[in-house]
């Protein structure tokens, strides 16, 4: 029997949208093009799909991303969502995966979110590939149980996990295999192999024949063997890297044959139970620090992390207070419009009709325009949360700027429905966020604490 490999490709850019005018800035270092999300589709997500690579690999692509290749890359959208169809088509089960709507590290966040979240992302995936999804994949692997439970509840089947967030037999080589949910049920995991994905990812320019590599490495490999990698390794970070996926995929490789995910569970259910080391991730197996408290894996003073992560949950609960008492005599069960707002965000449907879809009674213009607002920040209120905020070591990168602006932007929209200002204590909470000393060596001097950021998107006249 020939070994099987499936090679997934995880495709996502941290999103740098200005909240309040939904548009792209000129970003520096990107020329000759406007901005990364250009100059990658040039690189990688366009290269890749003339290429055929989206035909052959598994992926998932962050509902950001792919509302941004719709939008601008139409072309290049519609050749990916054609891999997954005829993929469906062929093998009887897509290629594509889902994944959480905003990258938020989902074992940090409430209960709520973590619906909220996965809901979106699921809903998202079914408007791009027509059909329910049937795998998503965890912002950063980052995993706890609770987690899974409620993937399991939303119709879900299976997740990837890298090797070192797990333990037990591991004998069937990347599985799928078993992990107990707390419910007693049971919930499918396929188990990244290290060696191979970051051997391909950060070690490509010394693969010569990636035939040849992936034949002789899998020789000592049981069954299935799963690479799983940023997509933009292909294209981006390698110049080569689409070239040498598209040998690696070829159909005549005698040595292996190449599945995806979705199929190949179909085919191999799990039979071997393991545990999962809950609150870790890929990127840092000893925990979920670096998005929370800090960790050592950057550099310098991490002390803004913790006091930005919590000025933004003290904002949202603030936020969510506010929308449950406002629209407590107006609709049926408020958290229901939310699960179903990310239809307004795809553009399937007008706010205020979706809200008199909701509403326990009939409401006036007014009141749905003010439960439109609120429900439109609850969706500022989750981008607020994208994990890349906390992911460097500087506090003065255009990711935290952009959880502040999306804070920003739930504050604008709260007073603009209520007259409630949220923003001079969310302000107070960011001073405490303070820059660390060295090393910054791209630093900006201005940029001292998180209220900085807050302020420099107030003196652009935005609130
Ligand atoms: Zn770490």
């Amino acid at each position: 029997m020939p070994h099987s490999i499936a090679i997934h490709g995880h495709f996502y850019q941290p999103p740098r949208e200005n909240p309040f005018t939904g548009e792209m800035p000129r970003e520096r270092g990107a020329e000759p093009y406007h901005d990364y999300n250009e100059k990658i589709t040039v690189e990688c997500y366009q290269p890749n799909a003339e290429a055929g690579n989206f035909d052959r690999i598994s992926f998932n692509i962050g509902p950001t991303l792919i509302n941004w290749l719709a939008q601008y890359q139409p072309r290049t959208y519609a050749r990916i969502v054609q891999a997954d169809r005829v993929y469906q088509q062929t093998r009887g089960a897509g290629n594509a995966i889902a994944q959480s709507a905003h990258h938020t590290i989902l074992p940090l966040a409430r209960r709520r979110d973590k619906i909220t979240q996965i809901a979106w992302g699921i809903s998202s995936f079914r408007f791009r590939f027509q059909r329910q999804p049937r795998g998503l994949w965890l912002p950063e692997m980052a995993v706890d149980l609770p987690t899974l439970q409620i993937l399991s509840e939303h119709g879900l089947s299976f997740t990837i996990l890298s090797e070192e967030q797990v333990r037990g037999d591991l004998r069937m080589g990347s599985g799928p295999y078993r992990v107990r949910l707390p419910d007693g049920g049971y919930f499918a995991v396929f188990v990244r192999d290290r060696f191979l994905s970051n051997q391909l990812s950060f070690d490509m320019a010394h693969i010569a024949d990636g035939r040849k590599w992936l034949e002789w490495n899998l020789r000592a490999r049981n069954r299935l063997a799963l690479i799983a990698t940023d997509g933009e390794t292909f294209g981006h970070h390698h110049r080569d890297g689409v070239r040498l996926l598209s040998d690696l995929l070829q159909p005549d490789a005698a040595g292996y044959e190449v599945v995806a995910l979705t199929e190949y569970l179909r085919t191999h259910p799990p039979t071997i139970e393991i545990e999962v080391n809950e609150r870790t991730a890929w990127s840092c197996s000893h925990g979920l620090a670096r998005w929370d408290t800090g960790c050592g894996c950057t550099p310098g003073d991490s002390g803004w992390k913790p006091v930005l992560r919590s000025a933004l949950d003290l904002l949202a609960d603030e936020i969510d207070a506010i929308y449950q008492y406002e629209t407590r005599r107006l609709l049926a069960n408020p958290w229901r419009l939310i699960e179903h707002y990310i239809d307004v965000v795809l553009g399937k449907i007008q706010a205020t009709t979706l809200v008199r879809e909701m509403a326990a009674g009939s409401l006036t213009g007014a009141q749905l325009s003010r439960v439109a607002q609120l429900a439109q920040a609850q969706l500022h209120r989750q981008r607020m949360f994208s994990s890349c905020g906390w992911f460097f070591e500087q506090l003065d990168r255009p990711e935290p700027r952009y959880v502040v602006a999306q804070a920003m932007r739930a504050i604008q929209l709260v007073k603009q429905a209520t007259e409630i200002d949220l923003g001079p204590n969310f302000h107070d909470a960011l001073c405490a966020a303070r820059c660390g000393p060295a090393p910054r060596p791209i630093g900006d001097p201005t940029i001292r604490t998180a209220a900085d950021l807050y302020d420099e998107w107030k003196t652009k006249n935005y609130t």
